[in-house]
């Protein structure tokens, strides 16, 4: 028997992230680095940077900033790229899937492990998740998920734990303590997940969190010697 018995995602910086597709060339007249690997790293460091400044779910303004910052946008334009970055970062931008989560996935699927997400969204999370070949409720065109909550359907966000009420009869069978929730959030997601009585994991692939007093991976890779 392995450590846990089904595991629950946050979406937005485990599943999908804001799109750098689009991000790239929205920021290369800044001095913003044409190149996907330069925003992925970009948005763990913004979420960082968001942590740090213990911001409200709703204030992105330390995230724009780092992210800016850490895709090479020179220190006397960071206002203004973060500004432009702000107005375009809509919600239906985070649907870029991360390649080695979709991989882990498949494998998390073929071994039988029972999955969900659980995400603080708009009302779009599902549709994006489906369209992106990501994942869907049931069977379908991505990997099958038990269930899909998004915080602005079910009317409560991270970090009230009560979000994970609404995922949790979905996995009944199981001890909330062997159901893992990754996330990227440490304020959003981390206390949250521990509070909801699950085993709470931060994807950190940049270690930008060397202090934390709680479990770490670098991709969702990891999670298949858990199970
Ligand atoms: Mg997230």
């Amino acid at each position: 028997m392995g450590r846990f018995d089904a595991v629950l995602f946050d979406a937005g910086g485990v599943l999908v992230l804001p799109d750098p597709t689009v991000l790239r060339p929205l920021l290369t007249p800044y001095g913003g680095a044409d190149d996907t690997e330069v925003h992925r790293r970009a948005h763990y460091a913004g979420m960082a940077n968001k942590s740090r400044q213990r911001s409200e779910e709703v204030d992105w303004t330390s995230y724009n900033t780092a992210y800016v910052g850490a895709v090479g946008v020179a220190d006397d334009t960071i206002a203004h790229a973060a500004s432009v970055l702000d107005h375009t970062r809509s919600a239906h931008l985070w649907r870029w899937p991360i390649p080695e989560t979709l991989v882990a996935l498949g494998s998390l699927a073929r071994d039988g492990v029972p999955m969900g997400v659980v995400s603080n969204a708009s009302g779009q999370i599902e549709e994006v998740l489906l369209r992106a070949g990501v994942c869907q409720v049931g069977a379908g065109p991505g990997v099958a998920m038990r269930v899909v909550i998004d915080s602005h359907v079910v009317g409560v966000a991270k970090p009230d734990p009560r979000i994970f009420d609404f995922a949790l009869p979905h996995f009944a069978e199981f001890d909330p303590e062997r159901i893992v929730y990754v996330g990227d959030s440490v304020t959003m997601d981390i206390a949250s997940a521990g509070e909801a009585g699950l085993h709470p994991v931060l994807i950190d692939p940049y270690d930008d969190h060397p202090d934390a007093d709680f479990e770490r991976v670098t991709s969702v890779q990891a999670l298949l010697d858990w199970f």
